[in-house]
C-alpha cells in the first residue's frame, strides 16, 4: 500500500454532503450485501436498487466480477488481496456516499475483520451490512456460475466455502434468509428497514419486483 502523503491535504468541497441529501431527498449510505457465492447478494441488490432507483433515489451496484474487471484486475484471490479488494471498494464506496449516493456493494467479503474495517471507516449509520444467508449446500446446488463444481474438482484455489474460509457477520444490521425466502421477500426486508430508520421516504411494498436478472 502506498504510505499517506504528509504533503497532500484534503480539499473541502462547498457542496457538502449535506446539501446533496438534501438535493436529492434521501440519505446516502452503504449497503454492504455479503454471504457466499451464489447466496444472492447481486440479485437482491439490484432488486433492492431497483426499486430505491424507481424511488427517485441515486444508486448504484458494485458488483464482485464487474469490480474485479478494473479497479481490481490486478489482485487475486489470496488472503492478501481479498483484503485489499475490499480496501479499495470501501474507499470507493465511501466516495460514492460523499457525493450524497445510495451504494450497493455486493461481494462475498468473506473476512470479518475487512468488513469492519470499512464500517471504522465511516459514520455510525453509513454502513448498513446486509448477511444473505443460504447453506453452502443451497449455494452450490445453485452453482449459478458453474464455479463450485470446478472448485470440487480443485480447478479454482481458494474457494470461498470449499477451500478458503468464510466468516459469518457477528452482529450485522439485517440478515435475509436467501436460502429459503423469496427475493422479493429479502427485498422488502431491506426496504423496510431503510424506511424505519429514515434513510428513504416510504416506498409502497407491493412496488418492490423481482429483476429479470
Ligand atoms: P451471488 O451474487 O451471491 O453470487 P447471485 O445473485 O449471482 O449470487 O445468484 C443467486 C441465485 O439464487 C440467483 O439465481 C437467484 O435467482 C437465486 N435466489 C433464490 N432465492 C433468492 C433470494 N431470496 N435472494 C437472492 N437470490 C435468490
Amino acid at each position: 500500500m502506498i504510505p499517506m502523503q504528509a504533503n497532500v491535504l484534503w480539499h473541502h468541497a462547498t457542496v457538502t454532503r449535506q446539501r446533496r441529501e438534501q438535493m436529492n431527498g434521501h440519505k446516502s449510505f452503504i449497503l454492504w450485501f455479503t454471504g457466499l457465492s451464489g447466496a444472492g447478494k447481486s440479485t437482491l441488490a439490484h432488486c433492492v436498487e431497483e426499486s430505491l432507483f424507481l424511488h427517485g433515489c441515486r444508486t448504484y451496484v458494485f458488483d464482485g466480477d464487474n469490480v474485479r474487471h478494473g479497479l481490481c484486475a490486478d489482485l487475486g484471490f489470496s488472503d492478501a488481496d481479498r483484503a485489499e479488494n475490499i480496501r479499495r471498494i470501501g474507499e470507493m464506496s465511501k466516495l460514492f456516499i460523499d457525493a450524497g449516493g445510495i451504494a450497493l456493494a455486493a461481494f462475498i467479503s468473506p473476512f470479518r475483520k475487512d468488513r469492519e474495517i470499512v464500517r471504522a471507516s465511516v459514520k455510525a449509520g453509513d454502513f448498513i451490512e446486509i448477511f444473505c444467508h443460504a447453506p453452502l449446500s443451497v449455494c452450490e446446488q445453485r452453482d449459478v456460475k458453474g464455479l463450485y463444481r470446478k472448485a470440487r474438482r480443485g480447478e479454482i484455489p481458494n474457494f470461498t466455502g470449499i477451500s478458503s474460509p468464510y466468516e459469518t457477520p457477528g452482529n450485522p444490521e439485517i440478515i435475509v434468509m436467501t436460502g429459503e425466502s423469496t427475493v422479493e421477500e429479502c427485498a422488502r426486508q431491506i426496504i423496510g428497514y431503510l424506511q424505519h430508520k429514515g434513510k428513504i421516504n416510504p416506498i409502497r411494498s407491493e412496488s418492490i419486483k423481482q429483476q429479470n436478472l
